[in-house]
C-alpha cells in the first residue's frame, strides 16, 4: 500500500518541548517521505501526551540500502518507525517478528525496537477497522464490496475477513489483481470471495458496506468515482473511501445522494497513527483522549491547508 498520504509543503511543526540527550527518536522510512502527514501527527501525539519523543522524516533514497538502513538505525537504538512506498513488503525479511495480520496483509508500516531487532506491525488495518468502530460500524456477517485490488484493498480484505464479515466481493479494473487478491484471502480465511470487473455490479446484493481503496477520486480525479452509476450506491448502507483529501470524494457524495453513511479515509489516517504510537510507548488511549486528540490533530491538518 503506498500509504503514507500527501500534505503541502508548510508541514512544518513546532516542537515545544526541549529536545535533550533523553529524548527517544521516531520516525519514517520511505520515499519520497518529505512531504508526509506522519511527522506532524505523530508529534501532535507526543505534545498532547507531554512525552520527551521527537519524530521526523528518514528518507532512504536507495531501495539497496534498506537493510543497511534498518540495521544502522537498530545499531543507534531509534526506537519506532513507520514504513511507507515503497518499503511496506520489503521490510519484512528484515524484522525479527512479525503480527499476524502483517504476514496476511504482506505489508508492515509500523516497526518497534526490541532487544534483538525491529518487530513489524500493519497498523493500516488496525486504524481503518479502529476508525469504523468509531463510527459505530460493525463487519461481523456482513457483505462487503471492496472496489481496487492494490495494497490498501488487501488490508480492507484481509481485516474484514479477519472481523467475520460474510462474503467479500472485490471490484477491480483489471480482473487479474482481483482474483490475485481473491487467492491470497483464501489462504487464510475460510470466506466466500468473488472478484468481478467494475461493470459486473448489477447483480450484487442489497445493503452492503462498500469500501473504495482506489486512487480515483483524488487530484486531477477529484470528479471521477470508480464506479459512475446511481444504481450501484443504492445497493450500499455504508461507504467508506480511504482517501480523505478531498475530505468528501465523488464516491461518497454519490453514496450520499442515495442515502448511504459515509465516512472518509482521515480516520483512518489518525487512528493507524496513534495504533503506532500506541504500540512503540506501550499505552493505550482512552476515548476521551483519543476525542480531544483527533480534534487537535485535525485543527493541524486545516492549518496546513489554509
Ligand atoms: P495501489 O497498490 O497502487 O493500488 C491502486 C488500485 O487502484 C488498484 O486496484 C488499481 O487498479 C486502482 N486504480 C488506479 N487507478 C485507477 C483508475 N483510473 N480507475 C480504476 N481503478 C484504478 O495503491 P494503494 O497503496 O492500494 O493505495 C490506494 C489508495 O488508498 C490511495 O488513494 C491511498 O492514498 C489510499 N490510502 C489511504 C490510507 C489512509 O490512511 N487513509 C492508507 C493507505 C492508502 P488496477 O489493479 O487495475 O491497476
Amino acid at each position: 500500500m503506498k500509504g503514507d498520504l500527501l500534505m503541502p509543503m508548510n508541514n512544518q511543526r513546532k516542537i515545544n518541548h526541549k529536545i535533550s540527550g533523553a529524548t527517544k527518536v521516531f520516525g519514517i522510512i520511505g520515499q519520497p517521505v518529505k512531504h508526509s502527514l506522519s511527522p506532524m501527527i505523530q508529534n501532535t501525539i507526543s505534545s498532547f501526551l507531554n512525552h520527551d519523543n521527537i519524530y521526523t522524516a528518514f528518507p532512504v533514497l536507495e531501495p539497496n540500502k534498506l537493510h543497511q538502513a534498518i540495521q544502522g538505525a537498530h545499531a543507534l537504538g531509534i526506537q519506532g518507525f513507520n514504513v511507507t512506498h515503497p518499503y511496506k513488503q520489503d521490510v519484512i525479511s528484515l524484522l525479527t517478528h512479525v503480527d499476524p495480520l502483517a504476514l496476511k496483509i504482506g505489508a508492515v508500516n509500523t516497526l518497534k525496537y526490541e532487544d534483538e531487532g525491529y518487530s513489524g506491525y500493519n497498523t493500516d488495518a488496525q486504524g481503518l477497522y479502529q476508525s469504523l468502530v468509531q463510527h459505530g460500524i460493525s463487519l461481523k456477517g456482513q457483505d462487503i464490496i471492496i472496489i481496487g485490488a492494490g495494497g490498501a484493498a488487501r488490508a480492507v480484505a484481509m481485516m474484514v475477513a479477519d472481523h467475520g464479515a460474510n462474503r467479500i466481493y472485490i471490484l477491480n479494473r483489471t480482473m487479474n489483481n482481483g482474483k490475485l487478491l481473491a487467492i491470497e484471502v483464501k489462504k487464510h480465511y475460510n470466506i466466500d470471495i468473488k472478484y468481478l470487473s467494475l461493470e459486473e455490479w448489477d447483480g450484487l446484493p442489497q445493503s452492503t458496506i462498500c469500501f473504495q481503496t482506489t486512487s480515483l477520486g483524488m487530484g486531477q480525479t477529484k470528479d471521477q468515482a470508480p464506479i459512475e452509476e446511481d444504481g450501484f450506491y443504492e445497493k450500499i448502507t455504508t461507504a467508506v473511501d480511504l482517501i480523505y483529501s478531498p475530505s468528501k470524494t465523488t464516491f461518497l457524495k454519490k453514496a450520499e445522494k442515495q442515502g448511504s453513511y459515509i465516512i472518509n479515509g482521515f480516520g483512518m489516517l489518525f487512528y493507524q497513527a496513534v495504533k503506532a504510537y500506541e504500540i512503540w510507548n506501550n499505552l493505550v488511549l482512552t476515548n476521551s483522549q483519543l476525542a480531544s486528540l483527533q480534534e487537535q490533530v485535525e485543527k493541524e491538518y486545516q492549518s496546513f491547508n489554509e
